[in-house]
């Protein structure tokens, strides 16, 4: 069985496009699994595949209520804009002011790979969107001003 670990900002792979995933299976419910636990043993609330170094695209959220996980996801539409401060697990003590949608329409395929389409809001919209930036190699400081940008990186310990 593949060993998934935690990958930290400046691994390369943070920064690869995952591939789409359109057979589900054993091995996806396992990555799924091994994702939820890295999760929340770090505290987390959400998690990219190529955050544990596997180019798929799959993400899981779980703002405390209940584990969403999606295969293949995709965002169909988006509502509102909305700044907030976020984190990101293989970006440790690292806070960037990030816009995102409100609310976004997403289509992905669940466990069983059954196809669905979810309206989703608030906490839970922004963590999806989050993620999603992860499977195209898109990280929080990418959306920095460039004056925070700086500023960031100069605090990152690489
Ligand atoms: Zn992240």
């Amino acid at each position: 069985m593949k060993k998934y670990e935690l990958k930290l900002y400046p691994d390369p792979v943070l920064r690869e496009g995952s591939s789409p995933v359109t057979k589900v299976d054993g091995s996806t419910r396992h990555l799924i699994k091994k994702m939820s636990k890295i999760t929340y043993q770090n505290q987390g609330i959400g998690l990219a595949a190529p955050q544990v170094g596997t180019l798929e695209r799959v993400i899981i959220a779980d703002i405390g209520e209940g584990l969403i996980s999606m295969i293949s996801p995709e965002i169909l539409t988006g509502f509102g804009e909305d700044f907030l401060e976020e984190g990101c697990l293989s970006l440790p003590e690292t806070v960037v002011n990030v816009e995102r949608k409100q609310s976004v329409f997403v289509r992905y395929l669940d466990k069983n790979e059954k196809e669905k389409e979810s309206e989703l809001n608030g906490l839970t919209a922004r963590v999806i969107q989050h993620e999603i930036d992860h499977l195209n190699g898109v990280l929080i400081i990418d959306h920095a001003a460039l004056s925070e940008r700086l500023n960031v990186i100069s605090k990152l310990k690489i």
